[in-house]
C-alpha cells in the first residue's frame, strides 16, 4: 500500500470508528508505539503495541484472521455463520457448536442468571422487531399483538448449554440468539490471547469500542482510554480511565438509535418490559479482567439503568461508572471497584 493510501485508510477507519464506538484512544502514540487497524464484524478494530523486532503487518494479518473467524461463528448479519445457522435450526434436538460460541454462551448465561434476566441472548426477536437486527428499521414501532406474539420466543432459561456434549438445546424451536451484545468483547479477549502468545508484553486492543490493556508503555505510563462524552457531535473524551492489565467496555443509548414521532428508540432491549430500555442513563462502562465479562455487564446494567444497575454492580463487586444525563449535562456514578481499580491502574 502506498503510504498516501495507506494514510486514507486510517482517515476512513476513524471515521468508520467515529460513528461506532464510544471511547477515544489517548495519546498512546509516541515512536515505539506501533499500530495496526482494519474492519471486522461490522465494526473497526485497532491494535496499538509496543514490539519493536515485529512487523505491523504480522500482527494485522494475524489479528484479522482471528476477528474474522470470530465473526463467522458469531454474527447474526452473516447467514452462514455458526450462530446463523443454529438460528435456523428449528428444532428442540441438540445443535453441535463450536467450543469458542459455547464459552460465550455460558459467560451469557451467568450474566443472565446474575442480572435478573436484564442480559438475554434470546431477545434477538424483539432486537428485531424494533428495527435493531439485520432487517433493518421497520415501518413502525411494533405493536402491543405483535409484541405479545414474540415473548414466547425470548429467555435466557429456553436455552441449554451442555458443555459436555458440546450442543445448545432450544426449549421452544422458535428461539433464535443474537450474540452483539458480547462477541466484541469475547474478540478482544482472543486478540489479546493472540497477543500474548506472540510474547508481546505491552498493548492495547479495541475492537468496536470494547478494550483491554496489558502491561504499561515503554515510558511507564499505564495505557490510556477516554470514555467518551454522550451526545456529542464532537468526539470529546469526557473522562481518561488508564488501563493495566484490564479489559472495559462501554454501553451506550447515544450512538445507535432512531427517532420516531418524537419517540427514541435505543438498541438495548429491556427483556422484562419487550421494549426499548429507557431511562435517563447515557452510557456504563465496565472494568473487568476479561472482556467478554465486561461487555455482557455494561449491557446488562445498561437495561437497569442508573439506579437499579448502580445498586446491582455494587452488590457483585464489579467496577462500573455510570454517565447520567443530568439536565443539560451529565453526572457520573463510579462503583467503589471502579474507583479503587483506576487508582491502582494510574498509580502501579
Ligand atoms: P454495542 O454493540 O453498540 O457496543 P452492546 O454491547 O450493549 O452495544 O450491544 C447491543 C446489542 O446487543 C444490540 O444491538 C442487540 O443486538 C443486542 N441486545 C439488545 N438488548 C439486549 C439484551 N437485553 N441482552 C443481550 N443483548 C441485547
Ligand atoms: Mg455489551
Amino acid at each position: 500500500m502506498t503510504p498516501r493510501l495507506r494514510s486514507l485508510t486510517a482517515v476512513g477507519v476513524l471515521l468508520v470508528l467515529a460513528i461506532v464506538a464510544r471511547v477515544v484512544l489517548l495519546g498512546n502514540g509516541g515512536s515505539r508505539v506501533q499500530e495496526c487497524s482494519g474492519l471486522t464484524m461490522g465494526t473497526t478494530y485497532t491494535v496499538q503495541f509496543a514490539a519493536a523486532q515485529l512487523e505491523g503487518y504480522q500482527i494485522r494479518d494475524t489479528v484479522q484472521a482471528l476477528l474474522d473467524a470470530v465473526d463467522h461463528l458469531m454474527s447474526t448479519y452473516d447467514s452462514t455463520s455458526e450462530l446463523s445457522r443454529f438460528n435456523r435450526h428449528a428444532a428442540t434436538t441438540p445443535f453441535p457448536i463450536a467450543r469458542q460460541t459455547l464459552d460465550v454462551f455460558t459467560v451469557a448465561r451467568t450474566v443472565s442468571e446474575r442480572s435478573g434476566g436484564a442480559f438475554d441472548v434470546t431477545v434477538a426477536p424483539l432486537v428485531n422487531a424494533w428495527g435493531f437486527g439485520p432487517a433493518g428499521r421497520p415501518p413502525a414501532a411494533p405493536s402491543e399483538v405483535e409484541l405479545a406474539d414474540l415473548v414466547h420466543r425470548v429467555g435466557y432459561q429456553l436455552l441449554t448449554i451442555d458443555s459436555e456434549q458440546g450442543t445448545l438445546v432450544k426449549a421452544n424451536p422458535e428461539i433464535v440468539a443474537d450474540l452483539s451484545a458480547i462477541a466484541k468483547g469475547y474478540a478482544v479477549d482472543q486478540v489479546a490471547a493472540a497477543l500474548e502468545s506472540l510474547g508481546i508484553a505491552s498493548f492495547l486492543v479495541e475492537v468496536g469500542g470494547e478494550l483491554k490493556a496489558r502491561g504499561r508503555k515503554s515510558d511507564g505510563t499505564a495505557w490510556s482510554v477516554g470514555i467518551e462524552l454522550p451526545d456529542s457531535d464532537v468526539r470529546t473524551a469526557y473522562r481518561a480511565v488508564p488501563l493495566t492489565d484490564m479489559a472495559i467496555a462501554t454501553s451506550g443509548d447515544y450512538r445507535n438509535f432512531y427517532e420516531a414521532d418524537g419517540v427514541r428508540y435505543a438498541h438495548i432491549i429491556d427483556p422484562r418490559t419487550h421494549r426499548p430500555a429507557r431511562h435517563a442513563g447515557a452510557s456504563v462502562s465496565v472494568l473487568h479482567s476479561e472482556a467478554v465479562v465486561a461487555d455482557a455487564w455494561a449491557t446488562a446494567l445498561s437495561v437497569l439503568g442508573p439506579e437499579e444497575g448502580f445498586a446491582l454492580a455494587e452488590q457483585e463487586r464489579l467496577a462500573a461508572l455510570f454517565l447520567i444525563r443530568s439536565g443539560d449535562g451529565f453526572e457520573t456514578r463510579e462503583t467503589s471497584l471502579f474507583r479503587q481499580l483506576v487508582r491502582s491502574s494510574a498509580s502501579r
